[in-house]
């Protein structure tokens, strides 16, 4: 076993992580040094907001941290409220006091358990990772660990190719979407017409909030399939079976055209239960992803990954209400295109976007431009500090794909053509090795898998 473990990252992966461990009694006690990265620990991006106008994306029954307690967050909120439903989508800034709950009381029991945790609210800065240990250095500090994890969810998104340096310095073109909610009270006078690039969940929560704080102000939301991402129903569609058929016959031939085929074929029977069809299949999501060539997974990202995320991120109905009556209302408009590029205007008072769409290009003018286009992962092109240094070392290797570091199923990152047997990633930078490696469903069984790997002898 480990008796050493470093935890880099402060969301609810490491927090889960974090907590599976201390639940154990281990043959010795353990040392855990939990790098938070500052923040509130254990919230993390999805979870520290504040609004309640953020819910989550999947049904309370669903969202338990723990895979051994599937029902911990619904036993969590009733105890407040028992009327509350497990198929119920509850607001994020719950799950935060969930979350937190959950590292308090494990921070208790692992004392029972005589594990000692330490936690350092600072990033990390560089990882040295050797056959027998990790340092593990932030600032002028280093640590020694017998292993680290990286928990560092997405990375920070990076500006669009195309966004001109006057644009990003005018303030006015926003990288980072979640800062700009925290604080948009602040921005006067609020801005009267918002581009948003990106039409995810990510745009959404964007819409939700600043058409609520910013009442004169019209949105325009532009992306390539001009498409939100599906709703659930509002009561959960039953399972129509458990998928085993559709996932054989997928098995037999990995090619990305085909699985479409039968997908869309599963999907046709069912008809409106095709929800169903979609979430049956999420257990063999890694195994699935698995068998496909580089070439086939290449395949599914320029032409079927839109259309998964679609269906299979999918938001609340009322969060589809409210969108819809604000398309009603005129106040959002979506359009189809690229952005190729953003520019202050000549006068410098606003932004301007050209977006190709057909073949063609339009202008669109903007007080503000807001950047939702999704979780970023690729390593190749990202600032991250720590994820650079392990890069430029060639301490980690970057999916090809764009879809995190590259890795066995197990979390052990690789180098060179091996793996290291003391250095391991959970969450999304995992997405190349299991695809679907970004929500609490899947998050929660890789937290319970590693802490059995790293007590294991
Ligand atoms: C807006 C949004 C809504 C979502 N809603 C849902 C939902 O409803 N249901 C669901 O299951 N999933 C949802 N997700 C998916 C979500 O990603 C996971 O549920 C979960 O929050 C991921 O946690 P994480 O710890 O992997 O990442 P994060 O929450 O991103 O946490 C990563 C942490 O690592 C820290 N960090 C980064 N670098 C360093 C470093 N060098 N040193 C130390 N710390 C560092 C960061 O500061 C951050 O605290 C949502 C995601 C988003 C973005």
């Amino acid at each position: 076993m480990f008796r050493r473990v470093a935890i880099i990252g402060g969301g609810a992966a490491a927090a889960t992580l974090l907590s599976e461990l201390l639940e154990r009694a281990s043959p010795q006690p353990l040392q855990l040094d939990w790098f938070t990265g500052g923040g509130t620990p254990a919230r993390g991006v999805a979870y520290g907001t504040t609004s309640e106008r953020h819910l989550l994306n999947v049904r309370a029954a669903s969202m338990s941290m723990f895979a051994g307690k599937p029902r911990g967050f619904l036993d969590f909120v009733q105890r407040d409220n028992p009327a509350i439903a497990g198929t119920d989508f509850l607001p994020r800034r719950r799950y935060g006091d969930y979350l937190e709950a959950e590292v308090a009381r494990a921070l208790q029991q692992g004392k029972v358990h005589g594990h000692h945790v330490n936690i350092i609210p600072f990033a990390v800065d560089a990882l040295v990772p050797e056959r027998d240990g990790v340092t593990v250095i932030h600032g002028e500090e280093s640590h020694p660990a017998d292993a680290a994890v990286l928990a560092l969810g997405a990375l920070p998104a990076q500006p669009l190719a195309g966004v001109g340096a006057a644009a990003l310095a005018s303030g006015r073109y926003v990288v980072d979407p979640w800062r700009l909610l925290a604080n948009a009270g602040a921005l006067q006078p609020p801005p009267r017409k918002v581009v948003v690039i990106g039409l995810g969940l990510t745009a959404v929560d964007v819409l939700l909030e600043l058409s609520a704080q910013w009442p004169q102000a019209e949105f325009v939301a532009v992306s390539r399939h001009g498409r939100f991402p599906e709703a659930h129903l509002r009561a959960a569609a039953a399972p129509a079976d458990d998928g085993a058929a559709l996932v054989e016959a997928m098995r037999d031939a990995p090619e990305i055209r085909r699985w479409m085929r039968l997908l869309r074929e599963a999907i046709a029977l069912e008809g409106t239960e095709w929800r169903a069809v979609v979430d049956s299949l999420r257990p063999h999501l890694p195994s699935l992803w698995a068998e496909l060539s580089p070439e086939q997974r290449a395949r599914f990202m320029r032409h079927a990954r839109w259309a998964w995320e679609r269906v299979r991120h999918r938001m609340p109905p009322q969060i589809r209400e409210t969108i819809t009556a604000l398309e009603r209302d005129s106040r959002l408009q979506r359009q189809r295109g690229r952005v190729h590029a953003v520019d202050v205007d000549v006068a410098g008072a606003t932004l301007q976007l050209t977006v190709g769409h057909a073949g063609a290009t339009h202008l669109l003018d903007a007080d503000l431009v807001i950047q939702t286009v999704g979780l970023d992962t690729d390593v190749r092109r990202n600032s991250h500090r720590l994820v650079s240094q392990l890069l430029t070392n060639a301490h980690i290797a970057p999916d090809p794909l764009g879809l995190g570091v590259q890795a066995d199923t197990d979390g052990h990152l690789q180098h060179g053509e091996q793996y290291w047997p003391n250095l391991f990633a959970i969450g999304s930078l995992l997405r190349g090795t299991l695809w679907e490696s970004t929500a609490m469903p899947e998050i929660r069984q890789q937290a319970r898998h590693l802490a059995d790997q790293l007590l294991s002898d």
